[in-house]
């Protein structure tokens, strides 16, 4: 079977796609699945958190955009976690954007460049960035899931009609099998109210689409990038690694 393709996608910064990304991934890795982390996202930080030296990489994201000849396979590196690869990216990515305005098919380079790739592994997972722009479109393009990562707060919701609007349209347009599978609750506070009203807010846009599991505002979490460690390796104790072990096993079932 094909892999599941899913993006992590939401136009709001900070609101834990990357964290989600590579602590998913892990997670989903040490169950023994196999799976590839797309890095889409110019500030390179699913890259670093995985401790990939970004500022000299021979090949990454960019060059399997831009470069014809290039493609996803050429430019997959190990992660120092069993069964988790990554295709990095760093700042260069950010001039793929522009230099994929006047490109035929631009919207589908990445889906393009796939060449098998997705019947090597059970997931690839897909750390967009902050905007929806060519490189988003070309992650929706390519996925055949979408999950978005919505942080508990007052202005969790904002944008969020915009965003689905866009997965409509790539739906419609360029990718007829996608879907949005899974709203994943993040930076919970357990001692706030309001991260329970917004939560009731979320259920009643999103009923049975939002995963159970919610990840909880954990400090360790936030530590973990600057090493260059998923949490399961920095801190396999805390409520992070715990929360996103729960997520992964979520994801598995509901696959
Ligand atoms: P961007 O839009 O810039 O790509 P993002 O959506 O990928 O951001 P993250 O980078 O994952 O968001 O998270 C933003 C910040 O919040 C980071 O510093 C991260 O370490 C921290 N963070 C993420 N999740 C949690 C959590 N559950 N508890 C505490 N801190 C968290
Ligand atoms: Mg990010």
């Amino acid at each position: 079977m094909p892999a599941r393709i899913i993006a992590l996608t939401n136009q709001k910064g900070g609101c834990g796609k990357t964290t989600t990304a590579v602590n998913l991934s892990t997670a989903l890795a040490s169950m023994g699945q196999r799976v590839l982390l797309l890095d889409m996202d110019p500030q390179g930080n699913a890259s670093i958190h995985l401790g990939i030296s970004i500022y000299d990489l021979p090949v990454s994201m960019y060059d399997v955009l831009v470069d014809p000849d290039k493609m996803l396979r050429d430019a997959i590196y190990k992660t120092p976690v069993e069964n988790l690869d990554i295709v990095p990216s760093n700042i260069e990515l950010s001039g793929a954007e522009l230099e994929l305005v006047n490109m035929i098919g631009r919207e589908s380079t990445l889906k393009d460049s796939m060449d098998g790739t997705e019947n090597e592994y059970d997931f690839i997972f897909i750390d967009c960035p902050p905007s929806l722009g060519l490189l988003t479109l070309n992650a929706l393009t390519t996925s055949t899931e979408v999950m978005i990562p919505v942080q508990t707060e007052y202005f969790a919701l904002e944008g969020m009609k915009k965003l689905l609007k866009s997965v409509e349209v790539v739906k419609k347009r360029l990718n007829h099998n996608l879907e949005v599978t899974g709203i994943i609750p993040t930076m919970y506070d357990v001692r706030v109210n309001l991260s329970d009203a917004i939560m009731e807010k979320i259920i009643e846009c999103f009923g049975n689409k939002v995963f159970k599991t919610k990840i909880r505002k954990n400090v360790r979490l936030a530590e973990s990038p600057s090493f260059g460690i998923p949490i399961e390796v920095y801190s396999p104790k805390s409520h992070g690694a715990h929360d996103y072990c729960c997520l992964a096993k979520e994801v598995l079932n509901n696959g």
